[in-house]
């Protein structure tokens, strides 16, 4: 059954101005919603929020800041975290502050403020390391092997447990790894963003392990889609996995972007990181069945992101 496409009126985006954040609050104004963003711009760009946004500054911490940016709203999609595996190795209990107590705060406030939808941005990271690049279903083990994971995973049972008590529609979504123009550059998160940089930049990427660990490297436009078939349906909530279901390997996307940008080059390996998953690959029977979604992008491609960062590096230009 699907909700009247006006059924809701306006949505609040908390990390709007951030990489995922800001593709879904676009996606939701042209969808003719109202669209309020709360993000402390740690990491977020205030001009990757558009002006026909309402925009608030603050913290997912901060109860006022989060009132102020529920006000009227009626949906929530709560996108706002610190992303980062490897910080979440070392600063676990800065990790856990923003992306559990912080999401605990979302939803306190939220269970009082007349929301009646409430999406949350959970991870494949809540899952056991996988030998095989097997597609997990959403009913495989959940045993994180890094801090962040932890965090995901029990704000993911207060997200079920509190919105079902509040009378909420509350969904969990386990992004897979998201690729995209605009992702936030940071050196450990998003390894097509990270490369495509170093490369234009004259570098070399360095490559952690032996890079056979296996990804679902899934475009954030399908990201955005999930959600908004999450908007339109009605379910009755529940737990969701969105990736393409296919694997690709680190050494495949180094690869490939070394043939477009720096043929020759060779990648540096370096040794593992802590907390990384070897396999990491979605089973998307649920999502499709649920929902009818699909991804648009079932393999990698990822040319809209080169032709975004060309456009950025004015060196690349020429
Ligand atoms: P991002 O870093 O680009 O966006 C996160 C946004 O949250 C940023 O704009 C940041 O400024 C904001 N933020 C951080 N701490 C905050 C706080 N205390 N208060 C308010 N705002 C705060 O990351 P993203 O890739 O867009 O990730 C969005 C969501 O998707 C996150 O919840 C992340 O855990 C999840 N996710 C992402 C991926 C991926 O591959 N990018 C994979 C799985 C899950």
């Amino acid at each position: 059954m699907t909700h009247a496409v006006d059924d809701f009126r306006r949505a609040l985006v908390t990390g709007g101005a951030g990489f995922i954040g800001h593709h879904l609050v676009r996606a939701l104004l042209d969808a003719g919603l109202e669209v309020a963003v709360l993000d402390d711009l740690s990491m977020g760009k205030r001009e990757n929020v558009p002006s026909a946004a309402r925009f608030v500054q603050g913290d997912v911490r901060d109860p006022q800041a989060v009132d102020a940016a529920l006000s009227g709203v009626d949906c929530v999609f709560h996108e706002a975290a610190i992303v980062s595996i490897r910080a979440s190795v070392q600063e676990f209990a800065r990790d856990a502050d923003v992306n559990l107590m912080g999401t605990l705060n979302v939803l306190q406030r939220m269970a009082k403020a007349g929301v009646r939808k409430a999406v949350f941005a959970s991870s494949m990271a809540v899952y056991a390391d996988s030998p095989t690049p097997t597609p997990l279903l959403e009913t495989a083990s959940t045993k994180p092997v890094s801090p962040y994971g932890i965090a995901k995973l029990a704000a993911e049972s207060y997200w079920l447990t509190i919105c079902r008590a509040a009378g909420i529609e509350g969904t969990v979504l386990r992004y897979f790894n998201t690729y995209g123009p605009g992702q936030t550059p940071t050196p450990y998160v998003g390894v097509i963003t990270i490369f495509i940089n170093k490369l234009l930049a004259g570098e070399v990427p360095t490559i952690f392990g032996d890079g056979e660990q296996r990804r679902d490297f899934i475009h954030v436009n399908d990201i955005v889609a999930a959600n908004i078939a999450v908007l339109r349906d009605v379910t009755p909530g529940g737990i969701f996995n969105v990736g393409t279901g296919n694997a690709t390997s680190v050494n495949a996307i180094a690869r490939s972007l070394i043939e477009i940008l720096a043929p020759g080059i060779q990648p540096r390996y370096a040794p593992e990181q802590e907390g990384e998953m070897r396999n990491a690959i979605a089973g998307i029977d649920a999502m499709r069945r649920a929902l009818g979604w699909k991804p648009s992008r079932p393999t990698v491609n990822f040319d809209d992101v080169v032709a975004y960062w060309k456009a950025q590096t004015p060196t690349a230009r020429s």
